[in-house]
């Protein structure tokens, strides 16, 4: 019996999508494009280009930029070694594995076969490029030619000799070999990405954007990958559209635009109950310092805070403001405020930032306990809420970030940018009844018999040609069954072909909300439904 058909006794398993990312569906689809479309509209108007960027990169960028000690990097990320050289791996693990044994004739010799096997293939990879041609590889390479000439003179020894000595200084080598292929870097070390503002430094930095009209504008728009806890509003794979400046400029008034920017599209959108949240988080030289302060004034009240928030005394004192929880409250309001510690740089930078916005017409609302999670952030922050979302109502974080670039290698930038969370603005604009219906077609084809066919088919063209959407049933149906199905898809006219109209040459268009008919010419059905629809 083949395996075929042992298999077909079984019923086959079903198959989920994975916890924490969902389809999305029509009609909600439509939905999203329309949240999208009006993204690319109006960050146009705000002379933003769009830029796409890989979905996974070298997890060192993100450790750096987004901070190794930040929840996203120590474990919400997926990463996973790449490397194009399957076999090599597998041949790596092998050998790393095998243990010498005097019991066993064959192992010095299938010892020395395998490793030199590697060497071989390890050579060839580097050549086409499959492994990185990096200098640690590269002496690893080298080193292998003596160590194997040694090998092979140990084996011919112990082979006539039997002596101990010889297995043992063989056993030395293996133990040298096996650092040796430890060392060899087979590919990167690589993640999904958990936010975009890395990726597009990154870009920046790689294609010399310094070097075109500054500052530089950009907006991305896709997936983003982080293990949390999935919720309402909260996803293994979501959705963000953000957009960065980079450049030599930290004018208020880029803080300001950027702002007013995502105020304009939500305002597009219609999203209700939306509130800015503003602060300022000081510099590298004023933070540290209320950071201190605020540690100290923590311990002093340790004992009535809960265990996150004792933690967080030492690890990321900051965060204990961000803290829901309902007994906290009365003991952070008694916290000192960063305003009140701002260096005098950081306060000149704040204060046009608030006057540039009223400028504007934005509306915020300042929040002292406004702090983010990620350690790039500086200066300016914020942070936009929506109704209808529960805890989880943050559908936008942002802020500058002056000296990113750098941290990864660039020259000196100002930065500042925003992530809105697509999923949750949908789930908003969807909980205010903004949600798409399902996408009707203007006409259904009702068509009976081989000539109305061949007429439908074309009738079907040129009626997509003219934009409208149309449905042809791929099999003929009865006229009463066809119209059925038409009010099911909610179509608004049916157009009736049947061998009276192929012959007259004269068509029937039914419309469906009061049943009224009209008979059209080809070219005046088309003229008659343009006006109409
Ligand atoms: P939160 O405090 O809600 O976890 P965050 O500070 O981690 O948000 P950012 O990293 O600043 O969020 O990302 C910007 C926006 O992306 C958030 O305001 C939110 O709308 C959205 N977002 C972040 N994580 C998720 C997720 N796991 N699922 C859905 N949306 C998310
Ligand atoms: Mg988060």
């Amino acid at each position: 019996m083949s395996e075929g058909a042992v298999k077909k006794e079984e019923k086959p398993r079903k198959f989920q999508a994975i916890r924490g990312t969902r389809d999305l569906l029509p009609p909600e689809t439509a939905l999203w494009n329309r949240v999208e479309q009006t993204a690319h509209k109006v960050f146009a108007t705000f002379g933003f280009g769009e830029i796409r960027i890989p979905i996974f990169e070298q997890t060192e960028l993100f450790a750096r930029a987004v901070g190794g000690e930040t929840d996203i990097v120590s474990k919400e990320m997926y990463s996973f070694e790449d490397h194009e050289s399957d076999e090599l791996a597998a041949l790596r693990t092998l050998l790393i594995a095998k243990q010498p044994s005097v019991s066993d004739p064959n192992f010095f010799w299938s010892y020395e076969m395998k490793v030199t096997e590697f060497r071989e293939r390890l050579g060839r990879a580097i050549e086409i490029g499959e492994v990185g041609r990096t200098p640690l590889n590269e002496r690893v390479l080298a080193d292998l030619g003596p160590l194997l000439d040694s090998l092979a003179f140990d084996r011919q020894e112990y082979e006539k000799t039997k002596d101990a000595a010889i297995f043992e200084r063989f056993n030395l080598y293996v133990g040298t070999i096996r650092r040796h292929l430890l060392a060899v870097d087979l590919g990167d070390q690589v993640s999904l990405r958990p936010e975009a503002t890395a990726s597009v430094c990154r870009a920046y930095i790689e294609h010399n954007m310094n070097q075109l009209p500054q500052p530089v504008k950009l907006y991305y728009m896709g997936p983003m990958f982080r293990r949390e806890r999935p919720q309402k509003g909260r996803y293994r794979q979501f959705y963000q559209i953000g957009a960065e400046v980079l450049g030599g400029s930290d004018a208020p008034a880029i803080d300001a635009e950027v702002i007013e920017m995502v105020m304009t599209f939500f305002d597009r959108l219609e999203l209700e109950g939306v509130q800015l949240d503003l602060n300022s988080i000081g510099c590298r030289d004023c933070r540290p310092k209320y950071v201190e302060l605020l540690r100290a004034e923590l311990v002093k009240v340790k004992d009535k805070l809960g265990a996150d928030s004792q933690r967080r005394i030492e690890t990321n004192p900051l965060r204990v403001l961000d803290s829901k929880l309902e007994g906290e409250q009365g003991i952070i309001a008694t916290l000192p405020h960063i305003a009140d510690h701002l260096c005098d740089d950081c306060k000149t930078h704040y204060a046009p930032v608030k006057h540039q916005l009223e400028m504007r017409g934005v509306i915020y609302r300042e929040n002292w306990r406004l702090v983010r999670g990620l350690d790039y952030y500086m200066r300016t922050t914020f942070e936009i809420t929506a109704q209808g979302l529960g805890s989880q109502n943050a559908v936008c974080g942002g802020g500058r970030y002056d000296g990113l670039v750098e941290l990864l290698g660039g020259p000196p930038t100002k930065g500042i940018g925003f992530a809105i969370g697509e999923d949750r603005l949908i789930l908003s604009l969807q909980e205010s009844g903004k949600a798409a219906a399902q996408q009707g077609r203007d006409v259904y084809i009702a068509w009976m018999g081989d000539r109305a066919h061949a007429t439908a088919i074309r009738a079907a063209k040129g009626l997509r040609k003219a934009g409208f959407s149309v449905e042809l049933p791929p099999v003929e149906l009865k006229f009463g069954k066809a119209l059925g199905q038409a009010d099911k898809l909610g179509a608004k006219y049916a157009l009736i072909l049947g061998d009276n109209e192929v012959s007259e040459g004269l068509w029937t268009l039914k419309t469906l909300a009061d049943g009224s008919q009209a008979k059209f010419t080809e070219p005046d059905l088309i003229e008659h439904l343009k006006k109409q629809l």
